[in-house]
């Protein structure tokens, strides 16, 4: 745990039912590049509002659909070609952590034409304002200053830059009320693993911490009752937070090792993001140093951690999942694990509480295939 830190966010958090209607889109510029997932946004109500509020605040816009989950290199080019093309002044994101996270590499590109070699190693290049609107419960990408792209033949890779950072998120409930249980589940799993990643980070601090235990709080006691209920809005509320929360967590402490080895799962085998990293996280706390799990038992009043995660994974369904991961081969884990261990990854397994190596690193992609 870090004792002395702190704590930027450069941008402005909006919250709660109809928070657009605080947006001073007219302020930020007048023309903008929308950018959307494939057609939820034009089902859940924010694409309604969004243009609505456009309308009144007098910004022209055009439109970007069909950025894919996970997004690729070269759907941020051409997010970035649009907007050159349009001549926008900034860019609003709509959407999951997908079309948010490309739309914040496409800022950068944009503005600056960085290559993928100068995105991912440049924290300081310059970006369009962005506007992030979210629509799940889960990735936080709203209020990071991260994003996470696909290379077009390779694995994800996340960059940092402080400049993506959205200049005003918002977050309302309401739009996530049509997620169906999939979308629900896997979101709902990636905003607990920021927060339980943040909590155990080397890198922690104290807000960190606090921030981290309500969020896990928030999304262990509700995460049932919106799965038996989806249009539970109280539900539906508290887990929009909880995903904010673990935003913020993360961007004080980033992500452990458990999000980067989800990568290959992610990218080779189709797991969601949020269950990727939960099945890798539910082998990796086996070489975690055990006094940060009892504390996390204590805070949290569970009596042993890794049982009751493992139990409420499988509760989940989310081992299910595993069925074409067990045509893995060991040369696979191999790659991975050299993959794991160059470049810039050596940045999760020092913040990392847990001794882990080329051999852990076999083991555990070893023992995800043999779930039964
Ligand atoms: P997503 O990939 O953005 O979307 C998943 C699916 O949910 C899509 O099919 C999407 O449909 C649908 N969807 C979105 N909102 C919906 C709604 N309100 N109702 C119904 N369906 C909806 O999912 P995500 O989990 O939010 O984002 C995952 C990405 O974020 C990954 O690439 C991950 O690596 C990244 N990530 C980023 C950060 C960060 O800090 N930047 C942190 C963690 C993860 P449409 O395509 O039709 O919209
Ligand atoms: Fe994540």
């Amino acid at each position: 745990m870090q004792l002395s830190w702190s704590f930027v966010y450069p941008g402005r958090y909006l919250f709660g039912e109809n928070c657009i209607s605080d947006v001073k889109f007219g302020s930020i510029g007048n023309r903008a590049l929308l950018v959307f997932g494939r057609s939820s946004a034009k089902k859940n109500g924010s694409y309604e509002d969004l243009i609505a509020k456009l309308t009144n605040d007098n910004v022209e816009w055009i439109e970007y659909w069909g950025v894919e989950e996970d997004p690729s290199w070269s759907t941020v080019e051409s997010i970035a070609a649009k907007i050159r093309e349009f001549g926008a002044e900034f860019v609003v994101a709509v959407g999951g952590g997908s079309p948010i996270d490309a739309a914040k590499a496409a800022c950068v590109v944009a503005k600056t034409g960085a290559s993928w070699d100068e995105l991912f190693s440049n924290p300081k290049l310059e970006a369009l304002p962005l506007v992030a609107i979210s629509t799940t419960s889960g990735t936080g990408s709203e209020v990071t200053p991260f994003s996470v792209i696909k290379k077009d033949d390779g694995l994800k890779e996340g960059f940092f830059n402080v400049n993506i950072y959205p200049k005003v998120a918002v977050v309302d409930y309401r739009y996530t009320l049509t997620c169906p249980k999939s979308v629900t589940i896997t979101t709902a799993l990636d905003a607990f693993m920021h927060c339980f990643e943040g909590y155990c980070s080397l890198r922690t601090n104290e807000m960190a911490r606090m921030m981290a235990l309500h969020g896990m709080k928030l999304i262990i006691e509700n995460l049932d009752n919106v799965l038996e209920n989806p249009v539970y809005e109280e539900g539906r509320r508290k887990l929009a937070f909880a995903a904010s929360l673990g935003g913020f967590v993360i961007s004080m402490t980033g992500t452990l090792f458990s999000h980067a080895a989800s990568y290959p799962l992610t990218v080779y085998y189709g797991i969601r993001h949020g269950e990727a990293v939960a099945l890798v996280a539910s082998k990796m706390i086996v070489y975690m140093e055990e006094w940060i799990l009892r504390m996390l038992e204590k805070e949290l009043g569970i009596e042993n951690f890794s049982k009751w995660f493992v139990n409420w994974l499988e509760e989940l369904g989310v081992f299910d999942h595993l069925k074409d991961y067990s045509k893995s081969t060991e040369d696979e884990y191999l790659e991975w694990a050299e993959w794991l261990l160059s470049g810039t990854r050596k940045r999760y397994f020092d913040v990392t509480p847990a001794k882990i190596g080329r051999e852990e690193i076999l083991k555990i992609y070893e023992e995800l295939k043999v779930v039964e």
